[in-house]
């Protein structure tokens, strides 16, 4: 008796510790946001001194975590026109950051992203983005972290994409010019928004549009510390606005690529000057990371 409750105590410790290690480190994730949303970066305007900051933010850690990068000094730049109001403005010398981890086991591709930009200045006034998409940035560099000393089966390109409130141009600029045959990659992960929920919800969207996706996403949808939840892609079914086209994962979807998209809820501060960091809610982004996490770990081994 006393061997098999050694036993099992052994296990549940095995498993405890298992479970445990399925973790991103929160306090870098806060820390991150944090720094991302701070007045230093100016809310992160394309081309502005604060978008500078941030893209060698993003660059030293991959750095860092000793990621590889298609692009030199993992930096792919590239021109926009933005057409708002009937003006046209041109920018030149926008930047995506690309970090890549080899997968152990498949030559295909899981992309990972968010978008870094944000609203900047605009009339004296700064719109810092913490939420949108502080957060989601915080979360692509903390999973970046986790496959770096977790070697994934499937090879993971991480992407921090610039100019994404301006008409998602850098990833329309990375699938135009992406390093690898657009049929390689299994699967786009995007994080818009990802660090507060009132009601404690996350939504996966994506799985109508790619049904193959929706028994790999179900299992996390029950007894988990934050409430997922799958929808928003198909109005007629689940009667809510459909954000397949909302952000940069529509870029891949244009070209057939089945993605997930995590996000949560329009709130209050969305777009206003009020989305800073005071506003977002340390427990709920943490368990979203992680919840990310969980789900992407048991996709690189399913799918
Ligand atoms: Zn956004």
């Amino acid at each position: 008796m006393y061997r098999i409750i050694g036993y099992l105590s052994f296990v549940l410790f095995f498993m405890s510790g298992e479970v445990h290690s399925q973790q991103v480190d929160s306090e870098r994730l806060l820390a991150d946001l944090k720094y991302l949303a701070s007045e230093t970066l100016e809310g992160r305007k394309p081309l502005s001194q604060g978008s500078l900051m941030s893209r060698e933010f993003i660059r030293d850690r991959f750095k860092e975590l000793q990621l590889t990068s298609q692009y030199e000094d993992y930096t792919q730049f590239f021109d926009f026109v933005s057409s708002r109001g009937g003006v046209q403005t041109s920018y030149e010398g926008a930047a995506n950051i690309i970090g890549f981890i080899p997968g152990a086991l498949s030559e295909k591709i899981i992309v990972v992203m968010a978008h870094y930009d944000h609203l900047g200045k605009i009339n004296d006034q700064v719109f810092l983005g913490a939420d949108d998409n502080a957060s989601g940035t915080a979360a692509v560099l903390a999973l970046a972290e986790y496959f770096s000393t977790n070697r994934p089966q499937h090879s993971m390109l991480f992407a921090l994409v610039d100019a994404e409130e301006m008409g998602h141009h850098g990833s329309k600029a990375l699938v135009q010019d992406f390093p690898f045959p657009m049929e390689q990659v299994a699967l786009c992960i995007n994080m818009d928004m990802v660090s507060r929920s009132d009601d404690n919800v996350l939504w996966a969207v994506g799985t109508n549009r790619y049904p193959q996706l929706k028994p790999l996403i179900e299992p996390f949808t029950k007894d988990q510390p934050v409430q997922l939840k799958m929808g928003h892609d198909n109005k007629e079914l689940d009667g809510l606005q459909d954000w397949t086209f909302s952000s940069d994962h529509a870029a891949f979807h244009r070209k057939g690529v089945p993605f997930i998209y995590f996000g949560v809820d329009d709130h209050e501060d969305y777009h206003k000057v009020t989305d800073t960091f005071e506003n977002i809610q340390p427990e709920f982004f943490v368990n979203a990371v992680n919840l990310i996490l969980k789900t992407l770990i048991s996709m690189d081994e399913k799918l």
